[in-house]
């Protein structure tokens, strides 16, 4: 779509610093989102594709991912044996339910920074204790989990200005058990539910709900829950009103799918 406020278009270079943020800014990272409907206030875009920071980075500590990695990259890359939360990573890719153009352009921070509920890259690191890394212009860097980074649909920790730099998974994540649920109106519809359990070697059970909640919400356990548990602390969690609302399904259907998707991967983990 032509975005006609837009006025001017800023490619960022490798050695470029970040420009001075003016009213009408926006960062545009892949665009699936930015050109996929009318932005009547923009009209600057600052392209961040050409910093041409490296996708990824593996090391002991962990998996970093550049804000810019898109999800294609992402898919394909290949990671050691022993981070056992591997498959995860496939699996929250191809939540993202787009063509061959989409995959190759959408970015992991795009989706963190639209925050949507149905966000993908956001189920994925908020469940794999993802930090965030926040760049302003002139200013120092800062770091937030990405549980604190998204505050609920379209909104986000981001001041004005800021970009998302890069979002660090540790390794201690990464070598945990995990299971993955996930379900939609239609096979092929944005998530309605998709949630991620994960299991640590001391027998620590972490519950990450996103989709059907406005923002991630996540529940710890000492050890694996019995059913009933488990049942109470997402009550808990999220009350009745805390159930997201949108074209991709309705609360009271959300409230149950979850229930039910909590449960298979509470006996999956158990197992
Ligand atoms: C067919 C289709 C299916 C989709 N399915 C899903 C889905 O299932 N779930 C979902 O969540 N989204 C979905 N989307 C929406 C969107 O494509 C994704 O969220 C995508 O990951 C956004 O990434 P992008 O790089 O294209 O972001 P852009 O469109 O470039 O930017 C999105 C927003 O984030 C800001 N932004 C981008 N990068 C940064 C950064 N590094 N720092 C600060 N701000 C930044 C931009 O200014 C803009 O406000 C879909 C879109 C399409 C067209």
């Amino acid at each position: 779509m032509d975005l006609n406020g837009v006025t001017s278009v800023i490619t960022l270079g490798k050695a470029d610093a970040l420009p001075a943020w003016r009213t009408g800014d926006a960062w545009l990272a892949g665009g699936t989102w930015l050109f996929s409907e009318p932005q009547p206030g923009l009209r600057r875009l600052i392209d961040v594709a050409g910093l041409d920071w490296p996708a990824h980075a593996l090391s002991e500590a962990g998996l970093t991912l550049a804000a810019t990695c898109t999800i294609a990259q992402l898919d394909r890359l290949e990671l050691p044996p022993t981070w056992i939360a591997a498959p995860l990573v496939g699996r929250c890719c191809r939540a993202l339910l787009g063509s061959f153009k989409i995959w190759n352009r959408a970015t992991v921070g795009g989706n963190l920074c639209m925050a949507l509920p149905a966000g993908p890259m956001i189920a994925l690191t908020a469940a794999l204790d993802g930090v965030c890394t926040i760049l302003a212009p002139g200013g120092p860097e800062r770091r937030l989990a990405v549980a604190d980074f998204v505050l609920g649909p379209q909104r986000t920790a981001l001041r004005p200005g800021e970009i998302l730099r890069s979002i660090a998974l540790p390794a201690a994540a990464l070598s945990r058990r995990t299971a993955f649920r996930r379900i939609s109106l239609s096979p092929n519809g944005r998530s309605g539910a998709l949630l991620i359990g994960t299991l640590d070697r001391s027998g620590a059970f972490d519950l990450t709900v996103t989709a059907s909640t406005p923002r991630p919400v996540r529940i710890a356990f000492p050890a694996p829950p019995g059913a009933e548990a488990l049942r109470g602390a997402i009550a808990a969690a999220i009350p009745e009103a805390g159930w997201y609302d949108d074209v991709h399904g309705a609360p009271d259907w959300r409230r149950h799918v979850t229930g039910l998707l909590a449960e298979e991967i509470r006996q999956e983990l158990a197992r």
